[in-house]
């Protein structure tokens, strides 16, 4: 069977354009980008091609781009090296309760070392509050690290507010754009925007390569020692196939930047319409009318959302239950138990995300499949059984 492909936010497919333009480079152009002569001459200019690229993506100049293994080393990267840089100045973090475990870990870390970090909470779309952002800055705030967008809910942040209060404070303001780039509009200075991470695989290029950028002027220490690459910043031989991979996926993103969301949403609006037409006690997480246009996220009360998982996947389909980093885990999600969604509700969810490769015949059938699912698995359920009782009783 074809399989049906609606996991998006944990990873999409290689673009065939992008992996042409990465082939040469992968046999016959394998020289060093350090080497002086020609074979690494070229190499080095398709790097500097692609930086250009992904410059222009987001507003930034070329020299503000750092090429890393992807979105984890990227939020890895300037926490840390701010952290170690100005931990003179001050020793306070804020965050937010829903960032990607990338930026959780690495301030859970950081809070062993000795510092201290904030972690704000969302209301219940998933929002921060900009007021409770304003009140927890205090001298020592030495870096605001907040997500451009959420990976499990597609809540958008308002990230030039935030900006604007990181600016009139002067506190770094790092964001973890990988959801958001390739999709959304971003421009860095409009934003005021010190930092940001992107993942080429998440915009269909290669996986194992992304980028930071980093605002000229701002000094943070280095967190991979060897060679003088990256402007001394990431040491290491560059992958150049996936640069230039991930340099034209992100040129092709913004080439259909408006058509990609309006296919995205179009079919994501389909998906939510008729699921709420169709099958009762249900609960949309996010926002979806103002989030990212291809995602959306649904509890299913009384079931689980692993056993509609193992569903969909026999019959094809691939999706989410949450995001690709915690499922193996029991826990329910920390972003739907951020937005107040009781334990045995956040169990019950399941994320659907849009890629540009999906049609409206796959969303017909992933809606049947869903309907026959969900029908299935709760006229199995010790607690939907419990409450049509209750219901028929009258005692709820
Ligand atoms: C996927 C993702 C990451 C991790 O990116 P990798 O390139 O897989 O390391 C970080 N943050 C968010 C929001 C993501 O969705």
């Amino acid at each position: 069977m074809n399989q049906i492909y609606f996991d998006n936010s944990a990873t999409t497919k290689l673009d065939e354009e992008v992996l042409k333009e990465m082939m040469p480079y992968l046999t016959e152009d394998y020289g060093n980008a350090s080497s002086i002569y020609k074979l690494g001459r070229e190499s080095r200019k398709a790097i500097e091609e692609a930086r250009e690229r992904i410059a222009k993506a987001i507003h930034a100049e070329p020299n503000e781009i750092y090429f890393t293994s992807g979105g984890s080393e990227a939020d890895n990267t300037i926490i840390r090296g701010v952290a170690y840089q100005y931990k003179n100045k001050g020793n306070h973090i804020i965050t937010s309760k829903i960032e990607h475990p990338a930026v959780l870990e690495t301030c859970k870390q950081l809070e062993k070392e000795g510092f201290e970090v904030s972690y704000i909470g969302v209301d219940e779309k998933g929002r921060i509050n900009l007021e409770e952002l304003k009140n927890v800055i205090k001298p020592e705030t030495i870096l605001i690290s907040i997500m451009f967008a959420n990976n499990e809910i597609g809540t958008i942040q308002p990230v030039d507010e935030i900006g604007k209060i990181a600016k009139e404070h002067q506190i770094i303001f790092h964001t973890d754009a990988v959801q958001a780039v390739g999709t959304l509009d971003i421009d860095v200075k409009d934003m005021n925007i010190d930092s940001l991470s992107m993942s080429s695989h998440k915009f269909y290029g290669p996986k194992g390569i992304g980028a930071l950028y980093v605002r000229k002027g701002i000094v943070f220490q280095k967190f991979m020692n060897g060679g003088h690459q990256e402007r001394g910043k990431r040491a290491g031989t560059e992958n150049t196939a996936a640069i230039v991979g991930m340099g034209k996926a992100i040129e092709l993103a913004y080439e259909h930047v408006e058509e990609h969301r309006n296919h995205l949403k179009e079919l994501r609006d389909y998906y939510i319409s008729q699921i709420q037409e169709r099958i009762p006690y249900i609960k949309i997480n996010g926002e979806p009318e103002n989030g990212l246009p291809g995602l959306s996220n649904i509890s299913f009360r009384f079931i689980e959302g692993e056993g509609i998982l193992l569903n969909l996947d026999l019959k094809g389909i691939s999706a989410s239950s949450g995001s690709a980093c915690t499922s193996g885990s029991l826990d329910p999600s920390h972003v739907l138990l951020a937005i107040g969604l009781p334990h045995e509700i956040a169990h019950g969810s399941i994320r659907i995300s849009m890629g540009k490769y999906n049609t409206k015949e796959e969303v017909d059938y992933l809606i049947e499949q869903m309907v026959e699912i969900v029908g299935r698995l709760r006229a199995m359920s010790p607690l939907y059984e419990k409450f049509l009782e209750e219901e028929k009783n009258g005692t709820i």
